[in-house]
């Protein structure tokens, strides 16, 4: 088959050669400009009769200048309504009789630009002020957690202190009730904790999460205030307990009112497995009696893997 086709192609080609080669180009002739569109804004109402070539032709027309001048007046007084922030009506009737000459110039031509009209100078400020800002309030290289680095906390007792401590306001756009002082390893596994866990386990529930009521962070004193016992790792800045989970409408998910009960109860317990490995320790109602009330994350690890309660 493919040679037949070969065959078919070989002798319409040497069909072609003999024909030799043209005298003159098949391109056509340049026409004359005036010959394609006569000049002026007359020409939309142009009689296809009178004028075949024009019609053949397919170019747009331009919209009559009056039409063209109704436009641009409407968008500046829809823009100048509608209290656009920064808009200068000088600087668009500046742009709409350029745009309005070069119309008149060249009959082709759209006036009405589509190119979006600048960001004020105002708005492009307020953008860059608050991005500045961000970036100052970022702790831990990640403008997610925003607090301020407090450095070296000392404790009162050798066994506890934080080397290179911050004091820690939000994460992820979720606010601390309280700020809380952690080293960077623990603020970054409470990020990741809200982002993996708390936001998608309470998703569109009571307008999303907006808060964290935070019941404790760095305090140097041993294991649950027992005499005697081992240094917590509150007391290293390497834990963070959890009270509840506040939502934009101004309700809560308590750990101690919700574990347990209805959809909230459910919420709260994805959130507390889903923090198992995230942090190396998560305490909650039911480990030891001491966390009845709060969930107890920490970020100490253990060669046995997570401890998870
Ligand atoms: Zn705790």
């Amino acid at each position: 088959m493919r040679v037949m086709w070969g065959l078919v192609l070989a002798a319409v080609l040497a069909t072609q050669s003999l024909a030799g080669a043209p005298e003159t180009s098949p391109r056509p002739p340049l026409r004359l400009l005036e010959a394609i569109v006569p000049p002026g804004p007359e020409q939309a109402a142009l009689d296809p009769e009178e004028s075949p070539a024009l019609v053949t032709q397919r170019r747009p027309v331009a919209r009559p200048a009056a039409l063209e001048a109704l436009l641009h007046r409407n968008l500046a007084q829809e823009l100048k309504a509608a209290g656009v922030p920064g808009f200068v009506p000088e600087e668009a009737a500046l742009s709409i009789a350029r745009s309005q000459a070069f119309a008149a110039r060249s009959p082709q031509a759209i006036g009405l630009s589509l190119r979006p009209l600048l960001r004020p100078e105002s708005m492009v400020e307020r953008v860059m002020a608050k991005r500045r800002e961000r970036a100052r309030g970022a702790v831990c290289g990640d403008v997610d957690l925003q607090g301020e680095a407090i450095g070296y906390v000392p404790g009162k007792i050798a066994a506890c202190g934080v080397s290179d401590a911050v004091r820690l306001r939000s994460v992820s756009g979720v606010a601390l009730s309280q700020q809380a002082v952690m080293d960077c390893t623990t603020a970054k596994a409470l990020k990741q904790w809200v982002n993996r866990a708390v936001k998608p386990a309470v998703g569109t529930q009571g307008g999303g999460v907006s808060g964290l009521r935070v019941a404790a962070h760095y305090a140097c004193r041993t294991r649950n205030n027992q005499p005697g016992a081992k240094v917590s790792e509150h007391g290293k800045g390497r834990a963070i307990d959890i009270a509840a989970i506040r939502l934009r409408d101004g309700s809560e998910m308590s750990v101690l009112r919700d574990w347990g009960q209805g959809g909230k109860g459910r919420a709260l317990r994805k959130m507390h497995s889903a923090a198992c490995g995230t942090f190396g320790t998560v305490l909650g109602p039911g480990s030891d009696g001491y966390h009845e009330d709060h969930f107890h994350f920490d970020t100490a690890r253990y060669r046995s893997g997570s401890y998870c309660r």
